[in-house]
């Protein structure tokens, strides 16, 4: 929407916030245009901060003093004054979903050594791309990694700088797109994490609880960003708001008494702010049940299958078994799966159980080993495949090296 006049503005919008110190604020297009429209409108208090569409809004200026003072300073992260490199902004993006900073450190600099620039990263096998991944799980991602990097090569090795243009790419969501296009290419855009969620449910003392109110909070933390301070520095402004709520607004005890928005807060202000934001009781989560079978021969290699396509940890290598079912296993129907060859006579030993959890379900695995002198080639032709490199050559996702570290513990390979 476009206006020309206060008037009209106030008009088509019909917001009622109207002060003596009012002002309309106009945006760039994310697409990269000029000013194309009013997006909101704000009255300017006394203490410096705004209303906007009816809400009081902290400052921008006090959260960027803090963060000038305060920042983090993390490897895929510019320095003051440097320019945000894309690839590393995208790279640290795609590892951080569901994972933690200090996870994702050593992962992100065995990456980027191997990996210095997106076109290096495309020109990979993806056997390597997934094997620096395994242990950050959801191999999901790791495929539409390299997927990405190979579209942005293909584009001369320059990633898209709008919002629109990132989503285009493979394992580009809308949070990942707003991030990149904040962070790297200064849009004026507020990505909405987990830790800009808390912030704003808290700031505005939004109770109702998760997931439903995830939207209207993601709305109205799209309206932190709306004062000048935030729109010149929209990639600081980004990662200032992640500083925030990775080290003041923490989710258990946030440190009110240091935080630069304290006094703009309605949660701190109605001492509700550590239970913010609120979450519908939990649904439990179901239990299924898998069986694997660890192989081994007298010269250390490990019988592994390559696991279908689609569905969990498809692609990736894995040990055998049968696909996961909803009751548990008997001792008799697993052995019924057991890898099986003419004079193999391998003697399987039950192991234990892991316990794996996963976003929807858990998972309660029977692990079995057993020790065979010498595989026979015919394995080959069932699909197994033997690996005498060590399961750390090996991109075996997590719950896999815990089935393996299970088996080896039980001393069957001895
Ligand atoms: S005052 Fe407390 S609850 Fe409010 S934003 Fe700051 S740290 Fe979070």
């Amino acid at each position: 929407m476009t206006c020309t006049a206060a008037g009209d503005c106030l008009r088509k919008t019909g917001l009622l916030i109207w002060g003596r110190r009012a002002a309309m604020l106009r945006v760039r297009n994310d697409r990269g245009g000029g000013s194309v429209g009013v997006v909101a409108f704000f009255r300017l208090l006394s203490g410096g901060g705004f209303v906007i569409n009816g809400s009081v809004l902290p400052s921008a200026a006090d959260l960027l003093r803090w963060y000038d003072r305060h920042r983090r300073t993390l490897p895929w992260r510019a320095l003051p004054g440097q320019s945000a490199d894309p690839y590393r902004v995208w790279l640290s993006e795609i590892m951080l979903q569901q994972t933690t900073v200090t996870a994702v450190i050593p992962y992100f600099e065995r990456f980027v050594d191997a990996f210095p620039d997106v076109n290096a990263l495309a020109r990979a096998p993806q056997d390597q791309v997934m094997t620096m991944w395994a242990g950050l799980g959801y191999y999901a991602r790791a495929r539409n990694l390299h997927a990405c990097a190979r579209a942005v090569a293909a584009r001369g090795g320059m990633f898209p700088d709008t919002v629109a243009g990132l989503l285009e790419l493979p394992g580009i969501g809308a949070y990942t797109a707003a991030a990149i296009a904040a962070i790297a290419f200064g849009r004026p855009v507020v990505p909405v994490d987990g830790n800009v969620e808390r912030v704003t449910a808290r700031l505005f003392a939004l109770t109702d609880p998760l997931p439903g109110a995830r939207k209207a909070i993601a709305r109205q933390a799209m309206t932190l960003n709306a004062d000048a301070p935030a729109q010149g520095r929209p990639s600081d402004f980004a990662q200032a708001l992640f500083d925030l709520g990775a080290g003041i607004c923490t989710p258990r005890a946030p440190a009110c008494a240091l935080c630069p928005w304290r006094d703009a807060c309605a949660g701190n202000r109605q001492g509700i702010a550590a239970t913010l934001p609120r979450r519908a009781a939990k649904v439990a989560r179901p239990v299924r049940y898998g069986v694997h079978f660890c192989m081994m021969d007298a010269a250390g290699g490990m019988l592994l299958v390559r696991r279908p396509e689609k569905g969990l940890l498809g692609g990736m290598m894995g040990l055998p078994g049968p696909v996961w079912r909803d009751t548990p296993w008997t001792e008799g129907e697993a052995m019924q799966h057991a890898p099986d060859a003419p004079r193999l006579r391998a003697k399987w030993h039950g192991t234990g159980q892991v316990k794996h959890v996963f976003t929807h379900f858990t998972l309660l695995v029977d692990v079995y080993a057993a020790q065979i002198s010498a595989f026979p080639n015919s394995i080959a032709g069932q699909g197994g495949e033997v690996n005498y490199a060590g399961e750390e050559a090996v991109a075996l996702p997590s719950l896999m090296r815990k089935c393996v570290a299970l088996a080896r513990a039980s001393h069957v390979f001895d």
